[in-house]
């Protein structure tokens, strides 16, 4: 990815997929990487979106040996891709429709990665139901903290939104299958992409001319045994956008049961918690409220998703302890 550290000329230099060089390796600026022994021996994993340490470079061949990672910003678990910023959370109005504790589910996991520029919520096919109904949802939605983009991949409405939010940003798009994710990617794909094996071996590949075309996903092909996209690829590049922004290539699918969440963390996953705490003298009586069935606590009420907290807390909780007795 970018080159944020970037690469004198010489013998070493740190760099995050790109190499910018100057009297470097002409228009191509990619370095084919494999890995330090060391690293793999510490099974310290490369990740698409790290930024690393890169020596051995070798200009003309356009070749290198990752050094060192360096310290993530975060970690996306699905798709595994280091350091993103922002992740769409994408969902269909109609065909598949859109469910609230689906929406829920995928909010709490996209939130508990803690990104720099959070959440931004997309909701597609717009062009298939009434506008009443994408209004419902918008202001739905807002009630929850989340400003909601009603777009439609075929027709291009709201794509525009989309490409602004990544201006300058790592992105990635999660969201139920066929909610048209794919769609979406191809409709902002522009330029070129990097790409990387998370073999754990390969950092960025040069990219032959010929293969400059960039390839398109498979829309709608949905495997019919595991009701997954068939790009549940192992393969992720990073799509360069022209505005400075980029996005992850592949589409990620959250296992809503894996949130990732511990229970201390599950409250700062709802804006309307983070808000009510803000709130001034909006505080618990407990300095340890879980804001489950403590007296005294600011954030129990009579607001919609509450009860999804307090269904997710038990199963986050659930899980913690069967984990400790798991040792
Ligand atoms: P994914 O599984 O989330 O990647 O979804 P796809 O991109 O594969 O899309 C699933 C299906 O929804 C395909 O048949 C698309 O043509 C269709 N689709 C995607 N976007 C739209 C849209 O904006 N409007 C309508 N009507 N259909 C769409
Ligand atoms: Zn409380």
């Amino acid at each position: 990815q970018l080159d944020e550290v970037g690469v004198p000329q010489g013998e070493e230099g740190g760099a995050r997929g790109e190499a910018d060089c100057e009297g470097g390796f002409g228009s191509k600026d990619e370095l084919l990487c494999v890995t330090r022994q060391v690293l793999k021996k510490m099974k310290r994993q490369v990740l698409v979106g790290d930024f690393v340490e890169v020596s051995s470079i070798d200009w003309t061949l356009g070749h290198g040996v990752v050094k060192s990672v360096l310290p993530r910003q975060s970690t996306f678990q699905t798709p595994a891709v280091a350091n993103v910023e922002i992740a769409i959370v994408m969902f269909s109005l109609r065909d598949p429709p859109i469910e609230a504790n689906q929406v829920n589910r995928f909010l709490v996991a996209a939130e508990g990665a803690n990104l720099p520029e959070g959440v931004l919520v997309v909701l597609n096919k717009q062009d298939l139901v009434p506008e009443s109904e994408t209004r419902e949802w918008v202001d739905r939605l807002k009630a929850w903290g989340y400003e909601a983009i009603p777009i439609s991949t075929h027709d291009g409405t709201g794509v525009d939104r989309v490409w602004e939010a990544l201006e300058g940003q790592l992105g990635v798009i999660v969201g139920p299958s066929g909610v048209g994710k794919s769609s979406l990617i191809n409709a902002i794909n522009t330029s070129g992409s990097f790409s990387c094996d998370d073999s754990g071996g390969v950092g960025v590949e040069p990219v032959d001319e010929e293969e400059e075309e960039v390839e398109l996903l498979d829309v709608g092909e949905v495997s019919a045994r595991t009701g997954r996209g068939k790009h549940t690829t192992r393969n992720i590049s990073l799509i360069k956008l022209s505005n400075g922004g980029f996005l992850a290539d592949t589409p990620g699918f959250n296992q809503p049961h894996l949130l990732g969440v511990t229970t201390r963390e599950l409250a700062s996953c709802f804006p309307e918690i983070v808000q009510r705490l803000e709130e001034e003298g909006n505080k618990c009586e407990f300095k340890n409220c879980v804001h489950v069935h403590e007296p005294g606590c600011a954030v129990r009420g009579d607001w919609e998703r509450y009860p999804m907290y307090v269904d997710l807390y038990h199963q986050v909780k659930d899980m913690e302890e069967r984990a400790l007795k798991m040792g």
